[in-house]
């Protein structure tokens, strides 16, 4: 007899990633079958996204298709947690024949619904599953979530509204997740959570166990515990606490990739102060330069907001001055846009729909040179790459340098060398060593150098 099979449909940022990830293991873990495509499955889980109105309506599209082609339809997520303008679930309102909802982190409850709706199978020799659980991305990367939830209250984000107060996960529980991600083969392991470095703040830093070793669950111990892991760690929502400093050696030592994800959102301390952002009162151009002289090979990531209610042409002037100084490498820029639930939708001196998309415009355009400048300095060098694929149309590698994290930032092409004989012998998932040749806006081009 065939297992009973959940198709599965997973939305939204990398932190829902990984409770689709949970969600698997756990089926798998329980015996039932997973299919990525509706036909076949006996019931649906769509995972959601409920962040900007966009992610909202692309969610309700997906359980509306899900239900049309398969008609068993259980919604978790963040779009699960959202009340309708009546009280009750948006979902539940929208699309009343499914057949439960939950909120995001809920592995639980999404398997009692399963449980309900398709009995599990009882068969001993199902429940082998892979120690480090079932993941969606591809075999060589892996996401790590440390916490849920935030103890902050952005004014433009209704985040902890959905997914509550941080809550980080004891190092010890963390470290061995990693350690069997490293196992499996993972070459590269992306730290994400809402605010990495306030990991541990709910737990007041409470020291736990890492082999036997008595470490505590902060962030610097964390990043020190995973250095020893030796694969790729990269460092994701870290806001620039004082504390992020204790970090900066070990990226100019190479345990850790010297790249650092900082949503900055905005410069203006009035903005910042407006948009209640944690970490607003910090000198970021003074840490920046110091974060630089440490470990000049960093790669900073932010992303911002343009047109933010009550932004005065001045304040995106300023803005604007701070990426000429701070020299940002990879930076994205959002127009503001109104969240249903968000406490900035009440904030006086809300902007025409064209001064925000001018805003965001023109920071991008203010961008693009220092980003093609600091892109150039990749060129000339010898560098560590990841391979991420092979173009064999093009004949080349597709790899990422130590500054690029997987989906979000650019790319490296690899051709062979055709001045050697030796040979390419590098596989998706492995290092190579390569000399930069050439850069684009946000790709490079490189010549393979050796094996690693
Ligand atoms: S730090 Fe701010 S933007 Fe980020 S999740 Fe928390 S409240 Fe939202």
């Amino acid at each position: 007899m065939s297992s009973p099979t959940v198709g599965f449909v997973s939305l939204g940022c990398p932190k829902a990633l990984v409770d689709s990830e949970r969600i698997l293991t756990q089926l798998r873990a329980e015996g039932y079958g997973v299919s990525g495509s509706y036909e076949g499955a006996d019931l649906v889980v769509v995972n959601t996204c409920g962040f900007i109105d966009d992610a909202v309506q692309e969610s309700l599209d997906a359980i509306g298709e899900a239900l049309a082609e398969n008609g068993k339809v259980i919604v978790t997520g963040c779009l699960g947690a959202k009340t309708s303008e009546q009280g009750g679930s948006l979902v539940a309102q929208v699309h009343p024949k499914v057949l439960a909802v939950t909120g995001p982190h809920a592995t639980a409850e999404v398997m009692q619904a399963i449980h309900q709706h398709l009995p599990k199978p009882h068969d001993p020799f199902t429940d082998l599953v892979p120690e480090q659980g079932i993941r969606l991305t591809p075999d060589h990367y892996a996401y790590l979530k440390i916490s849920e939830g935030c103890n902050h209250r952005c004014s433009f984000c209704i985040i902890p509204s959905m997914r509550g107060d941080l809550v980080s996960r004891p190092v010890g529980e963390v470290m061995r997740e990693a350690e069997a991600l490293v196992k499996a083969g993972v070459k590269e392991i992306l730290v994400i959570s809402q605010d990495t470095s306030a990991y541990g703040v709910d737990l007041k830093y409470r020291t736990d166990f890492v082999d036997g070793r008595p470490v505590r669950t902060r962030m610097t111990e964390l990043v020190q515990e995973l250095a020893k892991l030796g694969v790729w760690i990269r460092l994701h929502y870290v806001y620039p606490y004082p504390h992020v400093d204790e970090i900066l050696p070990l990226m100019a030592e190479g345990k850790v990739l010297p790249y650092l994800d900082v949503p900055f959102q905005h410069a203006h301390p009035d903005v910042l102060k407006r948009m209640k952002r944690p970490a607003s009162g910090e000198k970021n151009l003074e840490r920046i330069q110091r974060w630089r002289e440490v470990c000049p090979d960093l790669t900073i990531r932010s992303s911002f907001i343009a047109g933010f209610p009550g932004e005065t042409e001045a304040e995106h002037q300023y803005l604007l001055d701070f990426l000429t100084e701070a020299q940002i490498d990879r930076l994205g820029c959002f127009v503001y846009s109104p969240v249903d639930g968000a406490g900035a939708n009440d904030l006086p001196g809300q902007l025409p729909d064209e001064v925000r998309q001018a805003r965001q415009e023109a920071v991008m355009a203010h961008q693009a040179p220092i980003s093609a400048i600091r892109q150039a300095r990749w060129i000339g060098r010898r560098v560590q790459l990841l391979i991420d694929g092979v173009d064999t149309e093009e004949g080349c590698l597709i790899a990422r340098t130590a500054g690029d994290a997987p989906e979000i930032d650019g790319l490296v092409r690899v051709y062979p060398d055709p001045n050697s004989r030796h040979p390419v012998t590098v596989e998706t998932g492995q290092f190579c060593v390569a000399d930069i040749v050439d850069s684009h806006e946000y790709d490079l081009e490189a010549v393979y150098v050796s094996h690693q």
